[in-house]
Formats: structure tokens, sequence, C-alpha cells
């Protein structure tokens, strides 16, 4: 039994959902977004959504102190005992120092790609209401236009991938996230990854680095 505690770090856009829908199938471990779970609650409208939507709709982060309480609770559940890959957190130095509290980290995979690049593929973005799957206008479309290959969920576009929330998320990703490479990198844990390549090519990279 395989037993992977990963952290996906990368800036928005880089591909972290799409290379953590892949390691789910190849080692049988969960997917914890911390974006995910801040837009369901949105969508519920819980008191929790209620405090996060105004940070997210600015491309701002929410407070360390919303998620790392929701994590430490996700992680738990009893499907994160033989390990999880967490996408979009830590994403401050304060939720990685929290979450060194709470449990040990194997590696942490950092997908690297420059600003233009990301700001084109979340332009282009559409995202599967249903099942979370990603496309992409013109480089990842889907076969029926609109609907998800794996659903048949609708595609929308999310509300932060508008060009002036792109590049606050990425200034926002720039000054507090990035040092995080450097704080993991000390710890001997960093793999860096080239997320311009094509979403099989950096699973194969990733696989091959994890062995
Ligand atoms: P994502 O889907 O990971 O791009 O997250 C969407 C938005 O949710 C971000 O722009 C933040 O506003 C918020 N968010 C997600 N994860 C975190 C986190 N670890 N810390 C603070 N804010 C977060």
């Amino acid at each position: 039994m395989i037993n992977m505690k990963l952290i996906l770090l990368g800036a928005p856009g880089a591909g972290k959902g799409t290379l953590a829908k892949k390691l789910i199938e190849k080692y049988n471990i969960p997917q914890l977004s911390t974006g995910d779970m801040l837009r369901a609650a949105v969508r519920k409208g819980t008191e929790l959504g209620k405090k996060a939507k105004s940070f997210m709709d600015s491309g701002a982060l929410v407070t360390d102190e919303l998620v790392i309480g929701i994590i430490a609770e996700r992680l738990r559940e009893a499907d994160c005992s033989n390990g999880f890959i967490l996408d979009g957190f830590p994403r401050t130095i304060p939720q990685a120092d929290a979450l060194s509290g709470i449990t040990k980290i194997d590696k942490a995979l950092s997908l690297n790609v420059d600003d233009e690049t990301v700001v084109s593929r979340l332009s282009g973005r559409r995202t599967c209401k249903n099942c979370g799957a990603i496309y992409h206008i013109e480089n990842l479309k889907p076969i029926n236009a609109g609907k998800c290959d794996k659903c048949s969920g609708e595609l929308f576009q999310r509300d932060d991938d508008k060009e002036d929330t792109i590049r606050n998320r990425l200034k926002t990703f720039n000054a507090q996230t990035k040092p995080l490479i450097e704080y993991y990198s000390k710890k001997g844990l960093i793999v860096n990854l080239d997320a311009k390549q094509n979403p099989d090519k950096i699973l194969e990279d990733a696989v091959e680095k994890l062995k």
C-alpha cells in the first residue's frame, strides 16, 4: 500500500488541479482542494462561504485561520490515512507552519510556469459544474461544446477566471505563496516540474521523480 502525503505548489493555472486528478488515479489517494471546498461553501451559502466570498472574488487569499480550520478537519477523515494530495494548500508560511504541526509531508511538487502562460490558460479555462473536470476553449476542448466528456455536466467559467482577477491572483501568488518553494526546498522536499509541458508528460515526470 502506497502512503504518500503530497503538496502541489504552483501559480493559479499552473495545472495543480489537472495533475491532482491524474495522481488520484495513479496512487488512489484523495485530492484535498481548499479552493473546491471554499467554492462549495460559497454555493451553499454557509457562514464559511459568506466569509470567504469577497476575498475570492477579488483574487486575494482568505484568512489563514479559516483555511487551516477546514484542512485540519478534513485531514482527520478516514480516507486521508493512506496519504493525500493537497491542492491549493498551504499558500502562506503560517499555513505551512500549521500543517507541519498536524502531519508530516513527503514531497512538495512545484509546478513552474511563466505568468503569460497562466493568463492564457485561465482565461480559456472551463470547469465542469458536476465533477470538476477541467477543459480549455482552445487547447483542451470537450467533445460536445459546453458539456463534460466524463459526466455530461455543464461547463462554466469560474468567476475568478476573468483577466483582472487573474492578474490579482498572480500577484497574490508571487507575494505570498512563492516563498513556500524556498521553505520546502530547505526541508529537502521540493520536486521541480516544468508545467509548460502537456499534462500527461507532467504526470510522467512527477511519477518518475516520486519513485
Ligand atoms: P483555487 O481554486 O485554489 O485557485 O482557489 C480559489 C480561491 O480560493 C483563491 O484565490 C483564494 O481566494 C481561496 N483559497 C483557496 N485556497 C486557499 C488557501 N490555502 N489560503 C487562502 N485562500 C485560499
